[in-house]
């Protein structure tokens, strides 16, 4: 490059050296004219060295040595580049830095996901071991209750690991089979019925009078107090008892399973209580207990001397001779016998044998009134099946085994009232009200019992 640049130069010096000789003249010639001359040097007379020319030529090389170390100079900052030779070290340093970080960072989590690796097999093996210990039995929250109650009677030591798994058991039990409050302050006497809401209507002509309820103390793990129960009784053979999710299914009409009953259903007097469905079986004074778990015929047991078959009905009639009906004090039934004459006969049942427990004997005529049901140990009585606008009309108290009359107001918004039944869970009636089903709020006062 040297080369080339050197040559350059030198030719660009000889051409501006020959232009430097170059000479006009002005003369007159023989003649007296005008004469211009003009004269340059010859080819061998400017390429011979030593000649004149030579301190120009030296000019010419001293101002290349320039320009040569000019350009030196230039190349050399353009190769380099002075602020980067200022940058680079702070770069490399910084680049260095965040490098040791990284490697700070990766030994950092390499050493949580040993720790995490640890952990994951200590809780395998924990896993395993509470996988193999032997599991106390869960099928109900009886059984719970009188595993608890057994251990505390011989002293259990509640330090250990069994207590822990005896708590968790305990804890489990879903709150809806919780059983309530028999003293609660709550129960009192019936002070105001609230307007029907509709929740269902019949599709067919089956659909114009039946049972449906909710268990207002459900028991085992395959239905809870959100299960609908509901039986159309309408046929000479009634056995189908239809079962829903919950309230919503039911409204829709989707039920979730259908059972089929041992023995046919008389009436609209059915009533569910703790997993179980209580009913009068057809043309007889006989009550089965039918358990819903287990889907098989639990106890059967005759009401002793109690009316059936339209003997001692409601005055809607339909074979009400025997009405079942449950409370937050236990299972009832309301019937009436030959030697009550067609009062009213309220006897308490044992809910597992069905045995009479304890018996009354009212003054209401049986086939005075349009059903009954029980709140708290009392005995309440609809005036009319019909009447959009009837009442409550009596109550019989069983503690004081004294009645009297009543006038709480009460809707028959259908005006075919054939089925009423208290749920103490809800503090609701449940009414089949010609093709509809309904449900009353029900206020209760505090103040007594
Ligand atoms: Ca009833």
């Amino acid at each position: 490059m040297w080369l080339l640049l050197s040559l350059s130069f030198l030719i660009l010096a000889n051409q501006l050296q020959a232009e430097d000789r170059a000479s006009l003249r002005l003369s007159n010639d023989a003649a007296g004219r005008c004469q211009y001359t003009f004269t340059v040097p010859g080819p061998q007379e400017t390429s011979c060295n030593g000649g004149s020319g030579r301190p120009e030529l030296e000019g010419v090389l001293s101002r290349l040595t320039l320009l040569e170390a000019l350009v030196s100079r230039l190349i050399a900052g353009a190769a380099t580049g002075s602020d980067a030779k200022v940058e680079l070290p702070e770069s490399f340093s910084q680049v260095t830095g965040e490098r040791n970080q990284l490697r700070q960072d990766k030994d950092r989590l390499s050493k949580q996901v040993q720790e995490l690796h640890v952990r994951v097999t200590q809780l395998s093996r924990e896993a395993d071991g509470l996988r193999n210990k032997p599991c106390l039995k869960t099928n109900t929250s009886a059984d719970a209750r009188r595993e608890l109650n057994h251990r505390l009677d011989h002293g259990y030591d509640f330090r250990n690991d069994a207590y822990q798994e005896m708590k968790a058991e305990v804890s489990e039990v879903p709150a809806s089979h919780l059983l309530p409050d028999r003293n609660t302050s709550s129960c009192g006497e019936l002070l105001s019925v609230g307007d029907p809401v509709l929740h269902r209507k019949a599709d067919g002509f089956t659909g114009k009078y039946g049972v449906w309820l909710q268990d207002p103390e459900p028991q085992g793990t395959q239905y809870t107090n959100n299960t609908v129960w509901r039986i159309d009784t309408v046929g000479k053979d009634v056995r189908q008892l239809f079962a829903y999710e919950d309230m919503n299914q039911f409204s829709r009409g989707f039920p979730m399973k259908v059972l089929l009953l041992p023995e046919a259903v008389e009436s609209t007097g059915a009533t569910m209580y703790r997993g179980s469905l209580y009913y009068q079986r057809k043309r007889s004074r006989t009550l089965i207990r039918y358990d819903l778990t287990s889907e098989t015929l639990a106890s059967r047991r005759d009401l002793p001397h109690a009316g059936f078959h339209g003997q001692h009905p409601y005055s809607w009639g339909g074979y009400t001779d025997i009405d079942l009906a449950v409370d937050e004090q236990g299972l009832w039934a309301i019937y009436s016998t030959s030697k009550a004459k067609g009062a009213i006969v309220l006897s308490q049942l044992d809910p597992e044998s069905l045995e009479v427990k304890r018996s009354w004997e009212t003054k209401i005529r049986k086939n005075a009134v349009a059903n009954a049901f029980m709140v708290c140990g009392r005995l309440y009585t609809v005036a009319s099946y019909t009447a959009a606008n009837t009442t409550v009309n009596h109550v019989f108290d069983t503690a004081t085994k004294a009645g009297r009359d009543l006038a709480v107001p009460f809707k028959n918004k259908y005006r075919y009232n054939s089925m009423v039944d208290y749920n103490h869970a809800q503090k609701k009636l449940f009414a089949w009200d010609n093709f509809h089903m309904v449900t009353y709020d029900v206020r209760v006062g505090g103040a007594s019992k």
